[in-house]
This record gives C-alpha cells, structure tokens and sequence, in this order.
C-alpha cells in the first residue's frame, strides 16, 4: 500500500515542525551538509518505527525496532552520511543492516543508488514494505548475511556497515571501488567501538578513526 500525504506529513510529534526541530538540532551539532540536512527534513522517520512510539521518533535517541535491534540515533545517521559524502557525489553505496530501513531511504535520495543487506528476515520485510510504501525505487534490498557484501553489484563507492563488527570482513574490502569509501563501528562485542573510515586507493587502503559510538553487533549468519 502507498502511504497517504497524511501519514507522510505527519501531526504533533510527527509533524514536519517536529522534523524541522530535529534538523536543527543536528546543525547545532555540527552537521553542515546542506543537501542531507534537506532530505531529513523531508524523510517521514516515524513511519520507520512503530506506531507505538513514533511519537519519539524525532528524538535524538536509538529507538527498539524488534528482534533486538535499533534504528540509529539521528546523529548517528547523519554524521556517517556526511562523512560517506565529504569528498563529493557518489552513485552506488552499499548499506549492511537495513534494519528498520530509515539509514537507506535517507541515502537513497543523495545518491543513485543503495544496494542494502539484512540478516533477519522479519525486519527486512517490515523495511521493504516503507520503501514500497513510500516509493523509494532505487532501493534494492538482500537478505542475506552481510559479511559476503553483494558481489553482483560492486564495486561500490561507499559502503557503510551500521552493525559492530570485531574486524573488517574482507569481502567488503575488496567490493569496494578505487576511490571509494568505507564507514564501520569496529569494535569488541559489548565495548564501544570506533567509527573507522577505510579509503581505497590504487596503492591500497588507509584508514582513519573519528569518534566512539555505540552500535548493535554485527552477526554471522542469517535468522
Ligand atoms: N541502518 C539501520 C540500523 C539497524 S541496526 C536503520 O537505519 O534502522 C543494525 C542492523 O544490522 C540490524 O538490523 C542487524 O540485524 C543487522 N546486522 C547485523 N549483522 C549483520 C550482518 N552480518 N549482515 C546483515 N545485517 C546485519
């Protein structure tokens, strides 16, 4: 089903002042991206978690989307995004861990398009569904464990993994293009990590550390 321009728009705490708010915020935080700070204002995240608390949608906190996992702070999504385009436009990016969906329908309207792979069937789905629901066409989505990468369609120019893993598997290393760019939370399993950024050059990879966060693990195989 299409989603009507009501529930896209939203009311109270879902309407687009609160939208706006959240936008702002962000700036004040340090986010300078202009075109991504448009397309948040304009992408409905409350329809990217359940009714039941989509009231807190717009709150700059990680919210439950079942199975045990989160939809990323709103910080978290642009900081990565803005850090994903620093160097200029980019048209393939794969995404591991779709999750709820809201980190691909916000890349998907900065860049061509978003190739996105999740491991648990049920919130894959629920993801597929919002993008139908909200028409987002270059969103193409993969069930599968996100380890492997999507080989059909690399190399990719930006990859970025939103689940922890321990080290970079090596699939998505060499899936990426020359020129390209990786974001990753690494880290140990129940210790915060550090979001790392690997640039892939004809001599081969560097890699630089920005801040801690805190992500959900990244898991082997599918459920
Ligand atoms: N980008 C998502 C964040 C979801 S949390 C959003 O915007 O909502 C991270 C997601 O990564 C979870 O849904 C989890 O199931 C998934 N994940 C963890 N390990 C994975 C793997 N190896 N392959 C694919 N997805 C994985």
């Amino acid at each position: 089903m299409i989603a009507s321009a009501e529930q896209i728009a939203g009311i109270g705490f879902t309407s687009q002042r609160t939208r706006t708010r959240m936008v702002k915020r962000l700036k004040e935080c340090g986010i300078r991206n202009e075109q991504l700070l448009e397309v948040m204002a304009a992408v409905p995240r409350h329809l990217f978690v359940d009714e039941a608390i989509s009231t807190r949608a717009y709150d700059d906190v990680a919210l439950p989307i079942g199975e045990g996992q989160t939809i990323s702070q709103p910080f978290a999504v642009a900081r990565m995004t803005e850090i994903l385009l620093e160097d200029g436009p980019i048209e393939r990016v794969l995404e591991v861990g779709t999750g709820s969906g809201y980190q691909a329908a916000v890349l998907s309207q900065l860049v061509e398009a978003v190739f996105t792979v999740e491991r648990i069937r049920t919130l894959l789905d629920r993801a597929r569904r919002r993008f139908r629901a909200l028409q987002y066409r270059n969103i193409h989505t993969r069930y599968s464990d996100g380890g492997w990468g999507w080989s059909g369609h690399g190399p990719y120019d930006g990859i970025m993994v939103t689940a922890a893993p321990e080290s970079i598997p090596e699939p998505l290393l060499e899936q990426l293009a020359i020129g390209g760019r990786m974001i990753v939370p690494v880290g140990e399993q129940g210790g915060t990590q550090s979001l790392t950024i690997i640039t892939r050059t004809h001599q081969g990879f560097s890699r630089r550390q920005e801040h801690d966060v805190n992500f959900v693990p990244f898991l082997s195989g599918k459920s």
